[in-house]
């Protein structure tokens, strides 16, 4: 998820910490165009990873606060306060929220660094401006998107729209808290669609300010909901809540089919998964700038703490140039020490939570059980969310850092001799979600992108990605696209509609 922009940070620790300390945390769910309270006054804590210090009380939301918001976009759905105003008339308030965002970016980028531990120097030049230039670019297309009329015999017209699904929820994680809310609510509300979100219990504080300001740009009431508290409670009672016409989901695998299930017992509806991933970096000989590649393998892995559903976690590298590009990545990796996420200064934030970093910490030392660490391993801050950028060589194939998702700072490195073997090891995964080559033969990089199995494959670069690319993935890494116009697939239903007028008069 690494689409920038051209804006430095522009900011001393110093200031980003004077900001941090006069934020205002939100603290009530938006139910309704309501700021409320969850039934009972029930609050959980949002806590910061960097200290442990708790930074705000959230809604603690029930299944009874689920089926309120659910209820009020089921009115506003149907009142037709949103879907009823025209395409042009959608554009002119989303494009308000996008400059609410934008803003409100300073705000908006130290929410999101103290609930996650994001660097603010990533939060206030991608994340919080990528957010509301994609919510813009939804506004601006969805009236310029026509629909068709279909090759039908004379004497018919068959015309094709696009109508909205309903009501849609977005579970969201906590990796890129705002964006991948954005990523979900820009085409389903420029489609028409009414909504509920629900952050993931580590980021609210985004998604509830998100909640405030669609309020302030003229969003009607009910037309975007915001939920918080947990998965197991909020996100369930989503997936299973029958006015729920569609879900946009983000997340592990294993959740994922929680929500297939959730379809299977109560209704049949619209699913979007984007899941995890084991992504494959492929690095060829022929590559001629081992740097640029060290470095790519580094950002591939390293940024946002590894904590990216596409991040490039295996690299794959042709033996002969394995040590060379090992010792470089091993050099590089040095930027990424973990430290503090509000100096622009620091290469890596910490991990989201202690909960999250005692995962990572576990499968380390099952990597060091069966694998060489070249460097890293440990804990390196005053927390153990800081762990250090880690490398492992002689990685076993069945071992456990080489199948499963860290979602941490860890690669784990393969060689191979032939485009077979790495082909072979690309795809000794049940994931399909990203994929890298490095190549400098034309004709090698053409065929290898063309065989690797992933939704986004992308050539002497890693993690390539923008608004106008769909982004998901194959496999076990889920179904449906975020993204580009394609996005519009999961909030609308294709209608045919039929005129049969007659040949002749
Ligand atoms: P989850 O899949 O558990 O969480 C994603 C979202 O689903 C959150 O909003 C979460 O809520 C919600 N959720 C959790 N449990 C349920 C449930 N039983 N029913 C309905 N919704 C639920 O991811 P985690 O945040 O716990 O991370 C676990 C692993 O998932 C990571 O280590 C990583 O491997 C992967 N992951 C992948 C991401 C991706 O981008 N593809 C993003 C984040 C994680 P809540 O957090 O409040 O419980």
């Amino acid at each position: 998820m690494t689409e920038t922009t051209d804006e430095p940070a522009g900011r001393t620790a110093a200031q980003w910490h004077e900001i941090a300390d006069r934020v205002t945390f939100p603290t009530r769910a938006v139910v309704g165009g309501e700021l409320v309270e969850a039934e009972g006054g029930r609050t959980r804590a949002d806590v910061d990873p960097a200290t442990g210090r708790e930074l705000s009380q959230v809604p603690d939301c029930s299944e009874a606060d689920v089926d309120r918001a659910v209820r009020a976009a089921r009115e506003s759905f149907d009142r037709g306060v949103w879907r009823g105003r025209s395409p042009a008339e959608r554009k002119r308030v989303l494009l308000r929220l996008a400059e609410l965002i934008a803003a409100h970016a300073d705000e908006l980028a130290v929410l999101e660094s103290l609930d996650t531990g994001k660097l603010v120097a990533a939060t206030s030049t991608v994340d919080v401006p990528g957010s509301a230039a994609i919510l813009a670019w939804y506004a601006e297309s969805v009236d310029k998107v026509y629909g068709e009329v279909a090759p039908t015999a004379a004497g018919n017209l068959a015309v094709v729209t696009r109508e909205p699904v309903g009501v849609v929820a977005a579970v969201v994680p906590w990796n890129y808290p705002l964006e991948t809310a954005i990523w979900k609510l820009g085409p389903a509300l420029a489609a028409g669609n009414s909504t509920v979100l629900k952050p993931a219990e580590e980021s609210p504080s985004t998604a509830l300010r998100l909640g405030e300001l669609a309020l302030e740009a003229g969003l009607p009431p009910g037309v975007l909901n915001v939920v918080t508290g947990s998965g197991p409670v909020v996100g369930r009672a989503l997936g299973r809540h029958p006015g729920v016409d569609a879900i946009a989901f983000t997340g592990s695998t294993e959740v994922g089919r929680l929500f297939l299930g959730y379809s299977a017992e109560t209704r049949v509806r619209r699913l979007q998964l984007e899941l995890g991933g084991k992504s494959p970096n492929v690095v060829f000989a022929d590559a001629a700038d081992l740097d640029a590649v060290a470095d790519g393998v580094c950002a591939g892995i390293f940024s946002n703490s590894g904590e990216v559903c596409s991040a490039n976690s295996r690299l794959i590298v042709e033996r002969s140039i394995a040590d060379d590009l090992l010792a470089l990545v091993v050099r590089k990796a040095h930027a990424f020490q973990p430290g503090d996420p509000l100096d622009p200064a620091t290469g890596m934030g910490p991990l989201v939570s202690d909960r999250h970093a005692g995962k990572v910490l576990d499968l380390v030392a099952a990597g060091k059980e069966t694998s060489t660490l070249l460097t890293g391993g440990e804990v390196a801050g005053p927390r153990r969310t800081f762990v250090q950028p880690t490398v492992f060589t002689d990685v076993d194939r069945r071992s456990r850092i080489a199948t499963e998702e860290v979602f941490g700072p860890v690669l784990a490195a393969f060689t191979f001799e032939t485009e077979e073997q790495a082909l072979d090891l690309a795809h000794d995964t049940p994931y399909g979600l990203a994929a890298s080559v490095w190549s400098d033969s034309l004709s090698r990089a053409h065929r290898v992108a063309a065989q690797l199995r992933a939704g986004t494959v992308s050539v002497n670069c890693v993690d390539a990605l923008d608004v106008t690319t769909p982004f998901g993935g194959f496999g076990q890494s889920g179904f449906g696209r975020d993204l580009s116009l394609h996005a519009f697939d999961a909030y609308t239903h294709l209608k045919t509609t039929w005129f049969a007028y007659g040949a002749t008069s």
